[in-house]
């Protein structure tokens, strides 16, 4: 068993932080450029037993340890994750956490949790199983509370022997900056435009889906996959807008309200951004209705923001949809109307 290909736009990052002799890495950068596939590449190719490191090449994808790393039971590699996301990326969870999950005594953790980062600070002080030093990848990073931070940042500070660290973030501002200051920084480059389209056709995206797909993603490739997957249509995409100066709730209900949210407010940031003369990011120019006055867009973008901190949760999601489609509207409807 192989290990699936990196993203292209990924390979020559990888070979850069290869190079490099830190010992704990930060990546950063915003969501959906591939945070975590490089930080388990990187970790990967440290720990890789028949990897051409004068090639300064990624892991080899089929040597023991390899294979170790890609059926997750790798004694040398450590995954810190909240408890959603290892579930989200097929990560085992421990046997006791496992278990208080099945008989739901809790639910999965949307933290790194402490005791996992007491589990992690345990394995950074044992020996290497397989003599190739060790490694812990903490994604993502912006997940640990100051607790969990703390500890880390312990071990951080006095690293025992061949351990090494990378911290994959989306959000890498929300870190302690004692955290920041102890790991080399590095921030992931944005894709070609045609290597994030190829990408996404290798993933299944129809090929005349893709281009619409990811410009709904503001060209971020794994938030367009994320996109196709929540079954987002492309033609339905374009039509948002002046569906929502109809006010037309049909057309967000098959969205989450989480999702709801998203979409609004990449339509506010394309109309405040139309208006102060730039290009839109998420849609097609032609797609945007006529830009309502500024107080208006400032008022929708915080009610907006307010809003996404209870989308988890809504008191009543149907009722929530109506309440937002009914705000869009009447927004969208005050363009040329003296505010
Ligand atoms: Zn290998």
């Amino acid at each position: 068993m192989s290990a699936p290909a990196l993203s292209p736009w990924l390979q020559r990052p990888l070979g850069e932080l290869l190079r490099q002799r830190g010992h704990a890495w930060l990546l950063q950068g915003p969501s959906g450029l591939g945070q975590y596939e490089l930080g388990l590449a990187l970790a990967a190719a440290w720990l890789c037993e028949q990897r051409d490191e004068a090639k300064g090449e990624g892991a080899c994808g089929h040597c023991p340890s390899c294979h170790a790393i890609s059926v997750r039971t790798h004694a040398d590699l450590c995954v810190l994750m909240p408890e959603v996301a290892m579930q989200e990326l097929g990560w085992p969870l421990d046997e006791k956490s496992q278990a208080d999950i099945d008989d739901k005594k809790r639910k999965p953790s949307r933290e790194i949790r402490v005791e996992a980062m007491r589990d992690a600070v345990g394995f950074a002080q044992r020996t290497s199983a397989r003599g190739r030093g060790k490694a812990v990848l903490v994604y993502p990073a912006e997940r640990m509370n100051t607790i969990t931070a703390n500890a880390l940042l312990k071990t951080l500070e006095e690293p025992v022997g061949d351990v090494r660290f990378v911290l994959a973030s989306e959000a890498a501002w929300q870190l302690l900056p004692t955290i920041r200051s102890r790991c080399l920084g590095f921030t992931l480059p944005w894709p070609e435009h045609e290597d994030a389209r190829n990408w996404l056709v290798e993933q299944g995206v129809p090929a005349n889906d893709a281009p619409a797909l990811l410009r709904a993603a503001g060209g971020r490739p794994s938030d367009a996959l994320r996109l196709a997957a929540a079954g987002q249509s492309p033609k339905a995409w374009g039509l948002l807008p002046k569906a929502m100066l109809r006010g037309d709730v049909a057309a967000l209900a098959d969205h989450a309200p989480a999702q709801a949210i998203s979409a609004l407010q990449k339509l506010c940031h394309d109309l405040m951004a139309t208006g102060s003369g730039a290009a839109p990011r998420f849609f097609e120019a032609a797609d945007l209705p006529a830009v309502p006055p500024k107080v208006a867009l400032a008022r929708w973008s915080k009610s907006l923001a307010n809003a996404a901190k209870t989308a988890e949760h809504p008191f009543n999601a149907g009722l929530m949809l109506e309440a937002l489609v009914s705000e869009a509207r009447s927004t969208l409807n005050s363009a040329g109307r003296r505010p």
